[in-house]
C-alpha cells in the first residue's frame, strides 16, 4: 500500500475516518486537497481547528454555537414555551429550514440505545428536565423513528407526564430509521403539524 508517499497515505487515512467517506472518496479528496492552492488549504485547516476550539453547546438548548446562547434561544420572536426535542443539531437545522416552527429546541446529542450501551445519562436529558421547571407548555418529541429514537421518545414522555406539561410526538410520516436531515421540508412540516399527544 506504500505506492503513495506516507504523507498522502496519512491524509487518506484521516479522511477515511470521517462518516460517509469510504476509501475511494478519501483518495479523491486527498488528491483534490493536494492540488488546491496553498491559501485555500490554509483556510480549510484553520476553519477545522477554529471550529473545534470555539464551538460549544448553547447553555439553554445545547445546540452547537459559538456563543453562550444560540440565536434561536436569544430570539424574542420565538415561543419559548414550546420545546422541540431533537437528537442532533442537524435535525434542528432540518426543522429550521421549513421556516414554520416558532418554538425553541432541545438537542439531546444522541438517543438511548441499550444495544450500544447509551443510557439516559449519556444524552442531554437531565438538562431538558431542568428546563421544564420554567414556563413550558408543550414538549414536542421529534427524535428519529428508529428503534433508538422511539425508545427515547417513550422514556421522555414517561418522565414528563407527571409534570402535567403537554407531551406530543411528531407524526409517523417520517420514514422508519430515516435520518431527519434527509427528509424533505414538506414531510417534516406534515409530521410536525400532525403530531399526536402522548
Ligand atoms: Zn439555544
Amino acid at each position: 500500500m506504500d505506492y503513495y508517499s506516507s504523507q498522502i497515505t496519512k491524509l487518506i487515512e484521516e479522511l477515511s475516518r470521517l462518516p460517509g467517506i469510504g476509501a475511494k472518496s478519501a483518495q479523491r479528496l486527498a488528491f483534490h486537497i493536494i492540488n488546491m492552492p496553498q491559501d485555500q488549504v490554509d483556510r480549510l485547516a484553520a476553519s477545522l481547528v477554529d471550529a473545534k476550539a470555539n464551538i460549544k453547546y448553547c447553555n439553554e438548548c445545547y445546540t452547537l454555537t459559538d456563543e453562550e446562547k444560540c440565536p434561536i434561544c436569544k430570539s424574542e420572536k420565538r415561543d419559548h414555551s414550546t420545546i422541540m426535542v431533537v437528537e442532533t443539531t442537524r435535525d434542528l437545522a432540518a426543522y429550521e429550514k421549513t421556516g414554520k416552527y416558532e418554538g425553541v429546541y432541545h438537542v439531546l446529542h444522541g438517543a438511548i440505545s441499550p444495544m450500544l450501551g447509551i443510557g439516559p445519562a449519556d444524552i442531554k436529558l437531565k438538562e431538558l428536565m431542568q428546563r421544564l421547571q420554567k414556563d413550558v407548555e408543550e414538549v414536542i418529541i421529534a427524535t428519529n423513528s428508529s428503534l433508538e429514537g422511539e425508545t427515547t421518545a417513550m422514556y421522555i414522555s414517561k418522565l414528563i407526564k407527571p409534570t402535567g406539561i403537554k407531551v406530543s410526538r411528531i407524526a409517523s410520516g417520517v420514514p422508519v430509521g430515516g435520518d431527519l436531515e434527509y427528509i424533505d421540508e414538506v414531510t417534516l412540516l406534515r409530521a410536525l403539524q400532525g403530531r399526536i399527544e402522548l
